[in-house]
């Protein structure tokens, strides 16, 4: 299993574009592919895909987190180039969409074989956790609802392995001293802290970052 960080606040790959936002891609294996949270601007987004080799319209399904400008910003764009994808939307997501199924998320979900959504935290956000031969890697936009309620709902599908995306201000990093691989994305105020606590497990986020898992 694969995820290409797609939109991020910086950029690990020429050609691609640092924008405020948070999206990926997920590629599991028997699954549609997957794009967590469409960053801020469309165009932005289409334009990274596109760097990437990434077909819009080979995604199957696209998961907001939350209903955050700088995390559905692409949305509409998205969905008009991938018109076959089905859409997960967390309940507290009150905008406009259209798209062929639309499921609207408040518990906790197996959206395929071995990917999960924590339902919505707080009433605010969905995160997923995804099977891998080493656990679950825990997938977030924002972590409004805190990292560390965030993995105690993931922990219900399984252990945790690692986490990727925005931890916003998140400072009980005692909290991800059991994970083997800490990616701090996007909005994550202490990402310095981050490395230099955990050196060898914490992986530098950034469009074009790849991180490869294998299979449960
Ligand atoms: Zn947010
Ligand atoms: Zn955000």
């Amino acid at each position: 299993m694969k995820i290409t960080i797609v939109y991020d606040n910086e950029v690990r790959q020429p050609g691609l574009i640092a924008d405020w936002g948070f999206s990926c891609l997920i590629e599991a294996q028997d699954t549609p592919k997957i794009l967590f949270d469409t960053g801020t601007s469309g165009s932005i987004l289409l334009h990274n895909m596109n760097q990437l080799g990434i077909d819009p319209s080979s995604i199957g399904i696209v998961v907001i987190s939350h209903p955050h400008w700088d995390h559905f910003g692409g949305l509409q764009d998205i969905m008009e180039a991938s018109k076959d994808a089905e859409l997960y939307l967390p309940e507290s997501f009150l905008g406009r969409a259209s798209a062929r199924k639309i499921t609207r998320v408040k518990h906790p979900l197996e959206i395929r074989h071995n990917i999960f959504s924590t339902g919505e935290l707080e009433g605010i956000e969905q995160s997923l956790a995804i099977g891998t031969d080493k656990g679950l890697l825990v997938v977030v936009g924002c972590s409004h609802p805190g990292v560390g309620s965030i993995l105690d709902a993931a922990s219900r599908f399984g252990k945790v392995y690692g986490i990727v995306g925005g931890f916003h201000g998140f400072h009980q990093l005692d909290r991800l001293t059991p994970l083997s691989l800490i990616c701090p994305c996007h909005c994550t105020q202490y990402k310095s802290e981050i490395k230099r606590l955990f050196p060898e497990r914490c992986l530098e986020c950034g469009a074009g970052v790849i991180i490869e898992l294998g299979s449960p």
